[in-house]
């Protein structure tokens, strides 16, 4: 099947006629072909985002409302489709796709559909000089909104729905490397009747089409998750033309386990914040510090529970591990095991690609823990992104602070303790934009989402989102 350019309300072709090859990475085979989008097609998008701004501007919230949750409520009656779609596309597991991608793109839309109703500005009251102060909150007009491809639809919908929820028109590029179910979702949007032209979503490479979309000196917000190397060229492109931006960029998170923790409910959790997606969540825990007095146990019980898990095509009810997204990431994250070898860290189990009967050219490997000597050593230090993790024992809270923190990304932590003070003197010292105590990704969409550091800047989420996108504007007046 062909993806084509979602513009104006209307899928079309790209201007020039040129496309990229979209893989399957289960079979290591190409399945469809994507627009290879030019700065033409952004233009058209742009023109098309800006006709529609006014009148969706003042579209009333009830209505914005009232489409946002149509599209929801599609998203969940096209499950079993979507979830398909994004597991054909990335090389997830569908039972994964389908228990967590789909449904949260879904809530996305809910969760920003109800929020724009409760979103309120401020007023100020300036006593004694007879005045009064309020405080708009309006659209900037047409935001771009640049995604990647470890959690498509789920990243994709985070920045459109609240973008589109304040009032705003939107030029959206989604990875070209999972580019599948933001094409399913443009025929989601008609159906569900959103005007034409508030959502337009364009198909291309990033140095390309999202290039011409930071560089479009009529899009005056950036929403970008994806490498910090990307990030930081981004905020380069924008700065001089003054955008507003928000940056969700890499991670390198510490899971720090401490012996005083629910032993078993922090080794079933730490497996699946280790190599849930294959590894490839920006929040998962891949630099794993353990207490020395349960660090023997801990290695010897990880290693064992990993070693079971199932690598294996994603279409398997049974696999817990897919095949990574592509060829070249995958030859990046096998590279890192050599890099672990070169600097003394030892392969605890995994380590290598995996061959899948059936699906001989997929893009496997095995879930790989290293032992690391030093925090210090690459691959305790890059990010790697994949199935990858490392442990190292520490003996104090000291010790492990210092680790955690020293490190150039600063995204999320995990904690593992039952200690209140202990929680709560390293919760006020991590370096990071969120901390999770005894439990992982656990989400609630109104909290503030984002990292500091080379991890990000600006937050998503909640009110979060619909601030950055939308401009304050204060009006005084005296009485
Ligand atoms: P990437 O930076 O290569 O690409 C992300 C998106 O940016 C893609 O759509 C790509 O086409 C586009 N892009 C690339 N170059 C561009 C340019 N010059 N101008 C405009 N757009 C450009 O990242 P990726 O490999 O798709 O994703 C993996 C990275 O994303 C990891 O580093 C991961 O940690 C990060 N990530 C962060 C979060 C978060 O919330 N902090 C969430 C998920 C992923």
């Amino acid at each position: 099947m062909n993806i084509q350019n979602y513009i104006n309300g209307q899928f079309v072709n790209p201007i020039h006629n040129e496309w990229l090859n979209n893989y399957n990475p289960a079979k290591g085979e190409v399945y469809s072909q994507i627009p290879n989008s030019t700065i033409e097609d952004v233009e058209m998008a742009y023109k098309s985002a800006k006709s529609a701004f006014k009148k969706w501007s003042l579209t009333s919230l009830e209505e914005r409302s009232r489409i946002l949750i149509k599209i929801s409520e599609l998203l969940e009656e096209n499950l079993q489709q979507f979830a398909e779609a994004e597991s054909l596309d990335n090389g997830k597991p569908i039972w994964l796709a389908k228990a967590v991608d789909i449904p949260r793109a879904a809530s996305n839309f809910r969760f920003f559909a109800n929020a724009i109703t409760q979103f309120a500005s401020e007023s100020h009251e300036s006593v004694g000089h007879n005045a009064i102060n309020y405080t708009l909150r309006q659209p900037i007009g047409v935001v771009g909104c640049i995604s990647p491809w470890n959690l498509p639809l789920y990243l994709f919908s985070w920045k459109i729905a609240p973008a589109i929820a304040a009032g705003n028109c939107v030029v959206a590029k989604p990875s070209e490397v999972t580019p599948m179910t933001a094409f399913l979702l443009s025929e989601i949007c008609i159906e569900a009747g959103l005007p034409k032209g508030v959502l337009n979503i364009v198909h291309g490479l990033g140095t390309t089409t999202g290039q011409a979309i930071v560089e479009h000196p009529g899009i005056k917000a950036i929403s970008f998750t994806g490498g910090t190397v990307t990030g930081a060229h981004i905020a380069k492109v924008a700065a001089p033309m003054f955008k507003k931006l928000s940056l969700e960029l890499g991670g390198k998170n510490p899971n720090i386990i401490f012996a005083d923790c629910d032993y078993d409910d922090m080794l079933t959790t730490t497996v699946r914040s280790s190599f849930a997606n294959q590894g490839q969540i920006c929040l998962c825990g891949s630099r794993i510090f353990v207490e020395d007095s349960i660090y023997e146990k801990f290695k010897t019980d990880f290693v064992k529970k990993v070693k079971t898990l199932k690598v294996g095509h994603p279409s398997a009810t049974e696999t817990k591990v897919g095949a990574l997204v592509s060829k070249p990431h995958l030859e990046k994250v096998l590279s890192y095991v050599k890099i672990a070898k070169g600097e003394g860290g030892k392969v605890l189990c995994g380590g290598n690609q995996l061959t899948i009967k059936g699906s001989e050219n997929g893009y496997y490997m095995e879930p790989t823990i290293i032992e690391v000597k030093t925090d210090e050593c690459r691959v305790n230090q890059e990010e790697i992104f994949g199935p990858v993790v490392t442990i190292m024992p520490f003996s104090s809270e000291e010790e492990v602070l210092q680790m955690a923190n020293k490190v150039k990304y600063g995204l999320s932590a995990t904690l593992w303790t039952n200690d209140l003070k202990r929680t709560m003197r390293m919760s006020n010292q991590l370096q990071v934009g969120i901390v999770w105590v005894n439990t992982w990704m656990m989400r609630d969409l109104r909290t503030p989402f984002g990292g500091v550091k080379d991890s990000g800047v600006g937050r998503e989420g909640g009110f979060e989102a619909l601030r950055f996108f939308t401009e304050p504007k204060n009006v005084c007046i005296k009485y």
